[in-house]
């Protein structure tokens, strides 16, 4: 026995080993190499088509401990979706250990996101006796620029606007070594190599170097924030412009320049210590900011000081982020306060990436350009996270996200490549194959010309990228969503099939697809709450409850549907939406007759009532929507928060969500959260909520002087309770003998912390099983998501 034993321990095996996932430009075959060598095993690793092969020989319980330990010491950037051995008879040829050069890539491997500079080659760039010493591209495989860089597949030099520089022989030694951490690190560069940074003045005239005291021009770029000036900077995926954010002219001078009005400005600080001075900042918190996504992190601003009223006027959130390349940390090294740093472009269009551009729109706003010589690819906007329900959740996927692929459930391997468009804002487009869904990098609102050309070719780019060519178009149902436009045109030229997907239908199917819901696992309630999307009947739709699968969904149940006066402008004049329901719900007389004591009554009283009514009655650009978007308006303004007017769709749920009253929403009586029935449209049979009682009772506050607040905090309460007892009702109904115990919470009415945890709170307490999103946006930022998911599970069903 001992002796089989002893044949086992010493006895040599070899092995195939597959590993898939995101392993290829993130360092990983020196990984294997020197876990290999550690094991004492002979053989090699390639990259190929699928991810890293690697064939080993070896003792058999040496190759156990080898293929734990990949598992366990993986590169930090990588990420394993899978790891298959099979046993092969044929050993290597190699009497030691070979990292072998790439095969043919295809691209089901992935390309990485860009990842924030890792705190190895932070310290390098700030040790005086380093090579690297104040060098603002250092970067190695754990970190660097990728997305931003890549051209064509595979991921080398040569396919990255890298290919400009030659590397020296020093960086071309560490290039080659599978002992360095440059190993085949494609953006590799030093002082004596790569691209290099230089500022200069807007206006052309040299910069007086002797004006500061510097060593180098990024520092110099400190202090020119330091005494007020706006500096546009040259970042990983697009231009920054950046001020200080202590400084109230500067803030407010920039917000001027820019014409952007109200919507926060994202703010940078050098470490979390500064961070801390403004924000509270919990342990998940910290680790998303450490993160090497190093994402946007949106925090709670009760920190002892404040930074200039002008940066987040209205909001009780900061959003912060950390340096994220050595330029931006040499930056910041003596800037011992924020900084606001918001992407380089005037109001919605889209962020420059190139230099000539950038001098030309961005020269009336900034006055010192921080310029450098390394082309970027394409414009990557920062990612912005929130942490909510007790999960970091993405609310705009960019820069460090952008374009991991998401692994579907098992069942959707088999499904034709499906590229879908996205919805009109927030535009995110996504390629769907293998069972994976590459979600793009955020694109923004195509309503501007500039945005639309830049999505077009982003759309083909990455189609050129993964090498992805498509049979299925899907669409949004909108006949005026440029995207859904865009999407006809390539599926005509392409000969594929082109798939309208309902929004809302969309907005589910995407948070199923991201939790990897199975395929077969059956209907599910979907709550969809957002601004406006177009309904199956043709009108607008906005606050849902479905019955959906991946395949199908049927309208359960829904908001009360009220008219918009003046389309489009109710989005942006909140107080129409408080005038449509306060006419739908009582009418003018009741209203008068109750509550003539009320501000709001004389703000109405001003308006131009009789022509709103004609419109209202005569369905006179007064289309009905069931939106709990403009549910959210009508009562901001209704309490006197932004009342008059909005600069972006949205701000008013933003910021009646920030004014709530922690200890009413925790503390407080259930009663006295506003209540809502739930009665049937006459109509289609539907139930629906109604808000009457809800408008009574905040009414009724109002007279009484209840501070805002607490008006906040019992309405944010009151609709959630409805949302649990809606999904509640439904389930039984839909479920028949069979309930449905699953709920998808999506739209960008869940972007509203309050609102995601109490509906959570709620459904999970009365035995739900809740699916939120973490990884896409709930808004329609996500939509893409969804509608590749639709399409491939029905294109899965048409072909069986
Ligand atoms: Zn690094
Ligand atoms: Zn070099």
């Amino acid at each position: 026995m001992n002796d089989v034993a002893d044949m086992q321990t010493t006895q040599e095996a070899a092995e195939r080993i597959r590993v898939q996932g995101l392993v290829q430009g993130v360092g990983f075959r020196p990984t294997v190499w020197r876990l290999a060598r550690r094991y004492g095993l002979r053989g090699s690793v390639a990259n190929d088509g699928q991810g890293v092969s690697i064939h080993v020989c070896g003792p058999v319980a040496a190759l156990d401990g080898f293929a734990a330990a990949l598992l366990r010491e993986a590169p930090p950037l990588a990420r394993i979706d899978r790891i298959e051995r099979e046993p092969t008879a044929v050993l290597p040829q190699h009497p030691d250990f070979r990292i072998l050069g790439s095969h043919a890539t295809t691209v089901s491997t992935g390309v990485v996101p860009d990842a924030a500079a890792c705190p190895e080659c932070v310290q390098e760039v700030f040790d005086p006796f380093a090579r690297r010493y104040r060098y603002p591209f250092t970067n190695c495989t754990r970190c660097g620029p990728r997305l931003s860089i890549i051209e064509a597949i595979p991921y080398d030099r040569a396919t990255t606007t890298m290919r400009a520089f030659a590397m020296c022989p020093q960086c071309r030694a560490e290039y080659v070594d599978p002992a360095d951490r440059r190993f085949h690190a494609q953006p590799i560069a030093c002082h004596a190599c790569g691209p290099r940074a230089w500022l200069e003045r807007a206006d052309g005239a040299p910069v007086a170097v002797d004006a500061f005291t510097m060593l180098d021009d990024v520092d110099a770029v400190c202090t020119l924030l330091q005494r007020g000036h706006i500096v546009a900077i040259k970042g990983l995926g697009g231009f920054q412009l950046a001020c200080d954010a202590c400084n109230e002219a500067a803030v407010a001078r920039l917000r001027r320049l820019k014409r952007r009005s109200r919507k926060p400005f994202a703010l940078m600080a050098r470490d979390v210590e500064t961070v801390r001075r403004y924000c509270v900042v919990t342990e998940g918190e910290e680790a998303l900011l450490l993160s090497p996504a190093g994402p946007i992190v949106v925090l709670d601003a009760t920190g002892p000081e404040r930074v200039a009223e002008s940066v987040a006027p209205g909001v009780k959130t900061l959003g912060f982020m950390l340096p994220n390349t050595p330029l931006h940390h040499l930056m910041l090294r003596r800037m011992n306060r924020p900084i606001v740093l918001t992407s380089g472009n005037r109001s919605d269009e889209p962020q420059c990436i190139d230099n000539a551009e950038a001098r030309a729109r961005l020269g009336g706003i900034a006055e010192y350009f921080l310029m450098h010589n390394r082309d970027v690819a394409r414009r990557v906007d920062d990612s912005v996270v929130r942490e909510m329900a007790g999960a970091p959740r993405v609310l705009r996927r960019g820069r460090g996200y952008a374009p991991a692929p998401l692994s579907l459930a098992p069942g959707f391997s088999a499904a034709p490549a499906v590229l879908a468009m996205g919805g009109e804002l927030k535009n995110a487009f996504c390629l769907l194959r293998d069972g994976r869904a590459i979600v793009s990098h955020h694109m923004g609102d195509l309503e501007d010309a500039l945005t639309y050309a830049d999505y077009r070719n982003c759309v083909e780019r990455y189609l050129k990228l993964f090498e992805h060519e498509p049979r299925i178009v899907a669409v949004d149902c909108h006949p005026e969503y440029l995207s859904r436009k865009w999407g006809q045109e390539l599926s005509a030229r392409w000969g594929a099939s082109l798939l309208e997907v309902q929004h809302h239908h969309a907005h589910i199917a995407a948070c199923l697809a991201e939790n990897a819901f199975p395929l077969e696992g059956g209907p599910v309630i979907g709550v969809a709450l957002d601004g406006l999307g177009f309904g199956t009947d043709g009108t607008l739709w906005g606050g849902e409850f479905l019955l959906a699968d991946y395949r199908e969904c049927k309208r359960l149940g829904t908001f009360k549907p009220v008219a918009m006066p003046g389309g489009e402008q109710a989005v942006y004049e909140p107080w129409r939406n408080t005038y449509a329901h306060l006419m739908a719900e009582m009418g003018w007389a009741r209203f008068a007759m109750n509550y003539a004591e009320l501000d709001l009554y004389r703000f109405l009283e001003a308006k131009p009532r009789r022509l709103l009514d004609r419109m209202i009655s005569r369905g006179i650009n007064s289309p009905l929507a069931s939106s709990c978007g403009r549910l959210f308006d009508a009562v901001a303004a209704a309490a006197g928060v932004c009342r008059e007017r909005v600069t972006y769709e949205g701000e008013a749920a933003v910021a009646l969500e920030a004014l709530v009253d922690e200890r009413t929403l925790k503390e407080e009586d259930e009663l006295l959260a506003y209540p809502f029935a739930i009665p049937r449209l006459k109509s289609a049979h539907l139930p629906y909520v109604e808000p009457l009682a809800m408008w009574q009772a905040l009414l009724g506050d109002l007279l009484l002087g209840t501070p805002v607040p607490v008006i906040a905090a019992r309405f944010h309460k009151g609709l959630a309770i409805v949302i649990a007892r809606m999904v509640d009702t439904l389930s039984r109904e839909a479920g028949g003998d069979k309930p449905v115990r699953t709920v998808a919470l999506s739209g960008g009415v869940f972007q509203n912390r309050v609102l995601l945890e109490q509906v959570t709170a709620r459904l999970k307490a009365i035995g739900f099983e809740v699916l939120t999103h973490r990884h896409v946006p709930p808004n329609d930022g996500g939509l893409a998501l969804g509608q590749a998911a639709v399409a491939a599970a029905r294109s899965l069903t048409n072909s069986q």
